[in-house]
């Protein structure tokens, strides 16, 4: 039996990407293997001693239980959460894939509830990928754009999107008032070599100050226009739980 870091599990309302609304049981795994300057789940980045779980879905209820947690007692939490008709089930972070084995077992024990599994990944652990996409129906992955992120990571980016393509796949990149044109054609590129149909949702970054600045609202609507010359589906979609008030 696996064990697990986690630091939360809850029913809510997905605010961002491809499936932006609907319902969902979240599964948020501890620990990530990068630190964006934007992160907006900045404890998900350490393992946790805790986690915290909501008693009924969408009760807002939470129970604190000892981590790190095994894979049964967390897939009976799932099923539990899954009572309302889910969508899905949206394996997060931090960065899911850091704990494969325990996920592995997890996905397993989950398999038969009548709901998607869905991966939301910043896209560059794709070994790790390859040893669960099976038990996958959807992915979420991230393009982190250096000058946003203040990472590179493309080599990574670019072997993680031609495994994730066996499934259903979108792509967001984050985008802030410090974004170079020039980097979101790199991440364009990168999607069309392995197919120009894979969704590319562009994100404008949710300020965490006051001093801090999303991008131009008319620089918005030129960027989707020349992304749209490399790609068939890009769209500009904002963290929405943030303005509805849900987590
Ligand atoms: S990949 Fe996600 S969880 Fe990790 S640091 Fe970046 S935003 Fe935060």
């Amino acid at each position: 039996m696996m064990y697990g870091n986690i630091l939360e599990m809850f029913s809510s309302i997905q605010g961002e990407g491809l499936l932006v609304g609907c319902r969902q049981v979240f599964v948020r795994l501890a620990g990530c293997n990068l630190r964006c300057r934007y992160c907006d789940t900045p404890g998900s980045q350490t393992d946790q001693q805790s986690c915290r779980i909501e008693t009924a879905p969408g009760s807002r209820n939470f129970q604190t239980l000892a981590g790190p947690l095994s894979a049964a007692a967390a897939a009976g939490h799932i099923t539990s959460l899954s009572a309302v008709r889910p969508h899905s089930i949206s394996f997060t972070g931090g960065e899911p894939l850091l704990q494969t084995a325990f996920l592995k077992e997890l996905l397993q024990r989950v398999q038969t509830l009548p709901v998607g599994k869905y991966l939301e990944t910043n896209g560059t652990l794709t070994d790790n990928l390859a040893e669960v996409i099976s038990l996958l129906d959807m992915i979420g992955m991230d393009i982190k754009l250096p000058s946003v992120s203040q990472m590179t990571c493309w080599a990574e980016h670019r072997d993680f999107l031609r495994v994730a393509r066996q499934k259903s796949l979108f792509v967001k990149v984050v985008v802030s008032a410090a974004t170079v044109v020039e980097e979101c054609i790199m991440a364009a590129e990168l999607i069309r070599e392995v197919d120009q149909a894979i969704p590319l949702i562009l994100q404008p970054v949710t300020p965490s100050n006051p001093r801090e600045k999303g991008p131009d609202p008319a620089w918005m609507l030129r960027l989707q226009a020349q992304l749209l010359r490399y790609l068939t589906d890009v769209r500009v979609i904002p963290q929405t739980h943030k303005f509805m008030g849900q987590l």
